[in-house]
């Protein structure tokens, strides 16, 4: 490959993290790292000034979303994919319906059909960039997909499935979270991890749940079904609700995360986080729209994810190679998703992310275009 561009240090972003998680970490989380050095970071997880962010968090979480009466914030850790686990043991009581239009709605599904105390899993699947919708059917008592599918940037609507009152609604909302709206009445366990929207580290779960959630979680727990307590909602409730975790958390990612949370709902909650990717996403679709070597991979425009965004690049423009000219110049994580295997890049958008960066990208790129394509 030819000599790496040095671009203008002026059309560069001010930062140029735009990954898809873990995500970009702001500033003003650090500093409040270094002020939890020494009243909150290396002290005990059972006392009250972890339990005061932890707490914080929790309550945080709930006026974000403005949960309804009896539903509640719970935590764990482990992340999403734990959290697949956990759903498996305490959220599916016989049969799962899941739509998969992606590598993490996928690798749910996968889950369920392995588990073999459950009947074999529903899988509604659509091709990358589309998305499969759930749909009644008797039998089933939970219903899983992804808000936001970050392997392909496509995102679903969360609106309960009509006919079926008994069974669950279960979203991952790992990558919508924070990002994206969500009316929190149409799901009953709205689950993620914070290295997404919310700029932290991984390795915690949250979950919003329903009280027909806190049911069937209590149900399942009293049935007798085997549960390794790591992967145990019940006890996972019991301890959230005095503000605590089974084991020990990572208490530098709970306070990074509170920083995110009180930093959103400081500035306007969800009409803030959202209008800032709401943003970014009409200034990226509309670049990648007028662009004639480039096309926004998801056709459908109500599908199209405003926290990530996946744009196809046209021959003779590889992204292999915009992507290194980039990342030599401090623009990095915008490799497209490495199973779909194709000629794209991917740029994560989430709140944190200022759209003035995602114009200085775009911008970036072009530049880029225009000495390379000759
Ligand atoms: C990142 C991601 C996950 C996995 O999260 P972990 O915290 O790494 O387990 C699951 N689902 C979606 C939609 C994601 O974007």
């Amino acid at each position: 490959m030819a000599e790496l561009l040095t671009i203008p240090r002026d059309l560069l972003p001010g930062d140029g993290r735009f990954g898809s998680g873990p995500s970009r970490v702001r500033d003003a989380q650090l500093q409040a790292l270094l002020a939890a050095q020494p009243g909150v970071l290396g002290t005990s997880h059972r006392q009250a000034p972890v339990k005061d962010v932890v707490r914080s968090v929790r309550d945080g979480l709930a006026a974000f979303y403005d949960l309804p009466d009896g539903y509640e914030v719970i935590l764990g850790n482990g992340g999403a994919s734990s959290f697949w686990d956990a759903a498996a043991f305490s959220l599916v009581e016989r049969r799962a319906q899941h739509c998969s239009f992606g590598e993490f709605g996928s690798k749910f599904a996968a889950v369920t059909t392995a588990a073999p105390f459950l009947e074999e899993s529903v899988v509604r699947t659509a091709e990358p960039g589309e998305v499969a919708l759930p749909e009644a059917q008797e039998g089933v008592d939970v219903y899983a997909w992804p808000h936001n599918e970050t392997s392909t940037g496509a995102m679903a609507p969360v609106v309960r499935v009509a006919g079926d009152d008994g069974a669950l609604t279960v979203i991952d909302g790992t990558s919508a979270a924070g990002g994206l709206r969500l009316d929190p009445t149409q799901a009953d366990v709205y689950y993620f991890s914070p290295q997404k929207s919310f700029g932290s580290d991984g390795g915690l779960w949250f979950a919003l749940v329903s009280p027909a959630a806190i049911e069937r979680i209590e149900r399942i727990a009293a049935s007798g079904r085997w549960i390794p307590p790591t992967l145990d909602l019940a006890t996972a409730l019991a301890n959230s609700r005095q503000d605590q975790t089974l084991n020990t958390p990572a208490v530098a990612t709970l306070v990074l995360m509170d920083a995110q949370v009180r930093w959103f709902n400081d500035n306007g909650g969800m009409a803030f986080a959202t209008g800032r990717t709401d943003e970014s996403a009409r200034r990226i679709y509309r670049w990648a729209d007028e662009s004639s070597w480039a096309e926004t991979f998801v056709t459908s425009h109500s599908n199209r994810s405003t926290v990530v965004a996946t744009v196809d690049l046209r021959d003779p423009l590889e992204s292999a190679e915009i992507r290194s000219h980039l990342k030599a110049n401090g623009v990095v994580d915008i490799d497209p998703y490495r199973k779909l295997g194709r000629n794209q890049i991917r740029v994560g958008m989430f709140p944190a992310v200022d759209p003035d960066d995602v114009s200085a990208l775009t911008g970036c790129i072009d530049w880029l275009v225009e000495r390379l394509v000759t």
